[in-house]
């Protein structure tokens, strides 16, 4: 499921181009077509859009930071809505660094990343280590209350035993 990650992006901005975008996919990559005066951030939101309708054109998930970060709202909302603030993140990425590690988070700066390993997993593994990493924002070690805080995600133990399956089979100690 290779084709599930993150794709390449080419950008290419057009001044014959005024409203339209376009995306197509080249090969690995995919070439998303702007007008030339769009700015930094409609850049950013057109892409992600774009790889959005390419991916349900393609009838498969797609894995953006903005994905990422909409999921995070959801989960907050349905799992750690009564700490309010204190549970949204300043920023949720997904990153190829993350050597040994499913997620990570920093209490301090209140930012969240993702190990680019879980984009090919289903959407009820990513959550849960998602919501895990949300928690550490409340609760920064892995003492009970924050145990009680992940376990209110009823797939939590599932997707523990689901992550050290993929662990043990790719011979890597991968922890949370
Ligand atoms: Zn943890």
């Amino acid at each position: 499921m290779a084709g599930a990650r993150k794709p390449v992006v080419e950008v290419r901005r057009s001044q014959r181009r005024r409203r339209t975008v376009s995306a197509y996919r080249d090969g690995e990559r995919v070439v998303v077509l702007i007008p030339d005066q769009f700015s930094r951030a409609e850049e950013t939101e057109w892409v992600d859009r774009m790889l959005a309708r390419l991916a349900a054109r393609e009838g498969r998930p797609v894995r953006t930071d903005a994905e990422l970060l909409q999921r995070a709202a959801r989960l907050i909302n349905l799992y750690l809505a009564e700490h309010g603030p204190a549970a949204v993140p300043a920023s949720v990425r997904w990153v190829t660094n993350q050597n040994g590690r499913w997620g990570s988070c920093t209490p301090a700066d209140r930012t969240i990343r993702i190990s680019h390993r879980l984009q090919d997993m289903p959407d009820w593994v990513i959550d849960y280590v998602l919501l895990h990493e949300l928690a550490h924002l409340i609760v920064p070690s892995h003492n009970a209350s924050f145990w009680s805080l992940v376990c209110r995600y009823p797939k939590a133990e599932r997707a523990r035993g689901y992550l050290e399956g993929v662990a043990s089979v790719a011979g890597v100690p991968l922890t949370d």
